[in-house]
């Protein structure tokens, strides 16, 4: 495996990163090891002050940062660095909160005193991807650093230069090394690694088939393990929605990022009576949205974040329109280097259509017509993906009743997807298990000791 950054706009290599060794994983379980120890005896608003320094030279450096995701994997820049921005805000979150989520909590018996501390567990794997490459990073990160896990880090091989970045900026701010140990390490220096007694369990956000290897390889260990997978969520349009505004926010719920977003918007459900109108103005917005340079605050679509995804994607298109959809728009090669996919809009995809229960990770907009809301929740549910949804409704009341029928991890509603420091992240089914952010997300590597008295 070969960490290296190649400029999807062009095509080109820009850096290329030798691959960590045994040596290299042991000196950082050492060292993650020793400072989990060190920090088991210190106060948790020490640690919060740290973070709070590390977000302020997240703000100084907040250009480079985005540049270098930029790079690495083909983001617009004005989403790389709207992405520092929500990273800065992750990290302050934690520092003002991590103080409060991690006291003790009382718990009420009638046969004597008891409460529960909450406790570091140890040095924590966390496996992330490419497509928000500090956000997946910043969102396990910040609340095990409150806690007082250690972590070391396996970026995607296409985004070194984002995770180097980050890992050196830590130490930068006065974090203590052995905080994050970045390391470009192999799948089978992975699972050497989960299996180490000094790792206490392991995060993976990325596909179905990294998340079972991992979880496998944690399960072997007898290792905690939180997974955040795919999703193919659902953007429903109820009857009563305010349809000029699922107009305005509908295509980008699908093109943000290039459509590579576990939370895009990837299969539109409409009433029978407002399609054509829906699938309009969706043709009318993903045929102006402007295509190009990523660094050009006027490009809407970036390129896709390598040649393998833009090759995947084109697949799953072919075989959806051999499998009888309907090809809408899009679909037509782009005349550059760049790693381009056209936005397109399919419909008449049937449950026999083999993209039909397949995420398509780019700007390709799956159209479902419906003629109840029953008909719509089915459809929604009948995945094997269980991550977000968006629902549609001028009344709030039947916009929760739907969205609690969706079997989802999150509801997002008259909105696109949203993250925030305070909302756990997370899905069911093949989406994976655990949550991230909020307290939540910072309890998933917590030991929660009880202390009992009669
Ligand atoms: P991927 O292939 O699973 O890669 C994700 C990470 O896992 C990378 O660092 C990858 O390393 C590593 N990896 C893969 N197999 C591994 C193994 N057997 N052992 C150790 N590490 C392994 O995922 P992707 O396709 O690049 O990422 C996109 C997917 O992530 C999409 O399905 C998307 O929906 C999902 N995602 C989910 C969330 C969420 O919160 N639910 C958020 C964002 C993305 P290499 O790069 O070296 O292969």
């Amino acid at each position: 495996m070969a960490y290296k950054t190649t400029y999807p706009f062009t095509g080109e290599v820009l850096q290329q990163y030798d691959n960590a060794t045994d040596k290299d994983l042991e000196q950082a379980l050492t060292i993650g090891h020793k400072l989990y120890k060190t920090w088991r005896d210190e106060p948790v608003s020490d640690r919060a002050k740290q973070l709070q320094q590390i977000a302020n030279l997240m703000k100084e450096r907040k250009d480079d940062l985005a540049k270098a995701m930029t790079y690495d994997m083909g983001k617009l820049l004005t989403e790389a660095q709207g992405e520092v921005d929500l990273c800065v805000s992750i990290v302050e979150y934690y520092a003002k909160n991590g103080e409060k989520f991690m006291e003790s909590v009382p718990v009420e018996s009638p046969a004597g005193r008891a409460y529960y501390a909450k406790q570091a567990t140890g040095v924590i794997v966390a496996v992330e991807p490419w497509n928000f490459p500090l956000y997946q990073v910043v969102r396990v990160f910040a609340p095990n650093f409150v806690v007082g896990n250690p972590m070391i880090l396996k970026h995607a091989s296409i985004c070194p230069t984002s995770a180097q970045m980050f890992a050196d900026l830590v130490i930068d701010a006065g974090g203590p090394k052995g905080a994050l140990s970045n390391l470009f390490i192999s799948y089978d220096l992975v699972a050497k690694a989960i299996h180490d007694p000094r790792v206490a369990g392991v995060c993976l956000t990325g596909s179905e088939r990294g998340g079972a290897s991992v979880a496998k390889e944690a399960g072997d260990a007898l290792k905690k393990s939180t997974l955040e997978l795919g999703g193919n969520d659902a953007f429903i349009v109820l009857d009563d929605a305010d349809f000029d505004e699922v107009k305005k926010v509908s295509p980008g719920a699908r093109l943000y990022n290039a459509g590579q977003v576990c939370t895009s918007s990837k299969r539109f459900i409409v009433m029978a009576d407002k399609f054509d109108e829906f699938v309009d103005n969706l043709k009318e917005a993903f045929s102006s949205a402007k295509i190009g340079d990523p660094m050009d605050p006027e490009t809407v679509v970036a390129p896709l974040s390598s040649k393998s995804a833009q090759e995947k994607l084109q697949k799953q298109v072919d075989s959806a329109i051999e499998g009888g959809a309907t090809l809408v728009y899009g679909n037509e090669s782009i005349d550059s280097k760049g790693f381009f996919f056209q936005p397109t809009i399919l419909t008449d995809i049937d449950k026999d259509n083999p993209v039909y229960n397949q995420e398509m990770f780019g700007p390709v907009a799956v159209v479902y017509k419906v003629n109840s809301e029953q008909e719509a929740i089915d459809l929604a549910n009948d995945s094997s993906y269980g991550l977000g949804n968006t629902i549609f409704s001028a009344n709030r009341e039947h916009a929760q009743q739907v969205a609690e029928k969706i079997e989802t991890g999150m509801s997002f509603i008259n909105s696109g997807w949203a993250s925030l420091p305070e909302l756990p992240f997370g899905g069911v089914k093949n989406s994976g298990y655990g949550r991230e952010l909020s307290e939540l997300g910072l309890d998933a590597f917590v030991n929660q000791h009880l202390v009992f008295e009669p």
